[in-house]
C-alpha cells in the first residue's frame, strides 16, 4: 500500500494487507494523504501491461486502494515459457487480461506470500492453465484474537514449497528465491538472476513503507531481512506496488533509518509511562499526528510491531504481548531488578 497515493475505496481496502505506515517528511510514503480520487498515471492503471525489464512485463491488477497503491502488480517473465508472478485478488478482468497476455505458456505461478491481494487468483489461474504454484508456504494460523486472519488467502495451495535459495529454471531465466519473513512469516521476494532485478512483494514498495502487523508480521525478522536484501547486489526492485524501483540500496537504507527512528521515538515516549504503562493507541497520539481513521489503524499495529520487537530484546515489557490493547513498560534496568547487596 501507498499512504501517500490515496484513491478512494478500493476493493482491498480494510485488510492491512500492503504497506503504509505514515512516515516522517522524507520517507517513502510521507504522510501527506492524498484526497480521494486520486487519477493514477497511465501507465499504472489497472489492465496495463507494460515491459518493466528485458523480458519482464507488468500487469497491475483492479484493486487500487489505500492498502493496495495503484493496485497489485502481477509480473510475466519470460517468453515461450512463462512464470508469473503474484496473480493478486481473484477478479474477473484480471483473470481475462493474464490469460491473455500469457496465453497458454504459462508454466508457473509464484507467490510472493498468502495476502488477500497477491495470491487468491493463483487456484482460477493454476486451474485455467495447469501452471504449478509455487510459494514459501501455506497462510499462517491467526493470532490468538484471530488477529490477521482475514488478511490472507485461507484457501491458498501451493503445488511446490520453495526456501530460501531454491532455484526455478525456465529454460531462457533463473529465478531465486529469497526468504524474507517480517510482513509476513511465509513471505519470499524472487530474483531474476541474470539481471539481478528482484520482484520484492509486499517486503519492498514503491513509494510508501510496509505495514506490519502481529502477530504473524514481525519488526525484527522484518528489519533482519531488510538487511538481507540490502546485503545482495540487487540492481533494481519491481515492487509488489507501485513503480520500478531504480534505486534499490538508497530505498533500503531509508526504510531502516526509518525503522530505527521510529523504534527510538517508541522508547522515548515509554519513558514517562513507567507507572501505568501505556498502550499502542497511547503512543500513537503521542508520536503521530493527524492521522484518519484508516492510517490510524496502520500506526497502531506498526507500533505494536516495535513494542513487541523491544519486548523480545528486553526493552520493554508487558503483562501479555498478544493483546493490542495491552499496556507496555520501560524495561527496568538491570539495576532495579536486582538491587546491589554490597
Ligand atoms: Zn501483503
Amino acid at each position: 500500500m501507498t499512504t501517500g497515493r490515496h484513491t478512494g475505496p478500493g476493493r482491498g481496502d480494510p485488510a492491512p494487507t500492503g504497506s503504509g505506515e505514515p512516515g516522517p517528511g522524507g520517507v517513502p510514503g510521507a504522510a501527506d494523504p492524498e484526497p480521494p480520487g486520486r487519477i493514477w498515471p497511465e501507465h499504472l492503471r489497472p489492465g496495463r501491461v507494460s515491459e518493466v525489464a528485458p523480458g519482464v512485463r507488468r500487469v497491475i491488477a483492479p484493486n487500487p486502494g489505500y492498502m493496495t497503491g495503484p493496485g497489485t502488480n502481477t509480473y510475466l517473465v519470460g517468453g515461450d515459457r512463462l512464470a508469473l508472478l503474484d496473480p493478486g485478488p481473484d477478479d474477473d478482468a484480471h483473470l481475462d487480461c493474464l490469460l491473455e497476455t500469457a496465453g497458454d505458456r504459462l508454466l508457473w505461478i509464484l507467490v510472493t506470500h498468502t495476502h488477500v491481494d497477491h495470491a487468491p487468483l493463483s487456484t482460477r489461474l493454476a486451474e485455467r492453465t495447469g501452471a504449478e504454484v509455487i510459494a514459501f508456504g501455506p497462510p499462517p494460523r491467526p493470532g490468538p484474537g484471530g488477529q490477521g486472519g482475514d488478511a490472507h488467502y485461507a484457501a491458498f495451495a501451493a503445488h511446490r514449497l520453495f526456501a530460501d535459495g531454491d532455484r526455478l529454471d525456465g529454460g531462457d531465466f533463473v529465478i531465486e528465491a529469497v526468504h524474507t519473513p517480517g510482513h509476513t512469516s511465509n513471505h519470499l521476494c524472487f530474483e531474476l538472476v541474470d539481471q539481478r532485478l528482484l520482484f520484492s512483494g509486499d517486503h519492498v514498495m514503491d513509494g510508501s513503507t510496509v505495514v506490519i502487523a502481529p502477530p504473524d508480521g514481525d519488526m525484527a525478522t522484518y528489519m533482519e531481512s531488510l538487511q538481507k536484501v540490502r546485503a545482495r547486489t540487487t540492481r533494481r526492485i519491481a515492487p509488489g506496488h507501485g513503480d520500478m524501483i531504480d534505486d534499490p540500496a538508497a530505498v533500503l537504507d531509508e526504510y531502516l533509518r526509518h525503522r530505527r527512528g521510529r523504534e527510538a521515538e517508541v522508547l522515548s515516549v515509554l519513558a514517562p509511562g513507567v507507572q501505568r504503562g501505556i498502550n499502542s493507541e497511547v503512543i500513537v497520539d503521542l508520536i503521530y499526528q493527524d492521522l484518519g481513521e484508516e492510517l490510524r489503524k496502520v500506526a497502531r499495529l506498526t507500533v505494536w510491531a516495535h513494542l513487541r520487537k523491544l519486548g523480545s530484546e528486553g526493552r520493554a515489557s508487558t503483562p501479555d504481548r498478544d493483546d493490542p490493547e495491552a499496556p507496555w513498560y520501560l524495561a527496568p534496568p538491570a539495576a532495579a531488578r536486582e538491587p546491589e547487596i554490597f
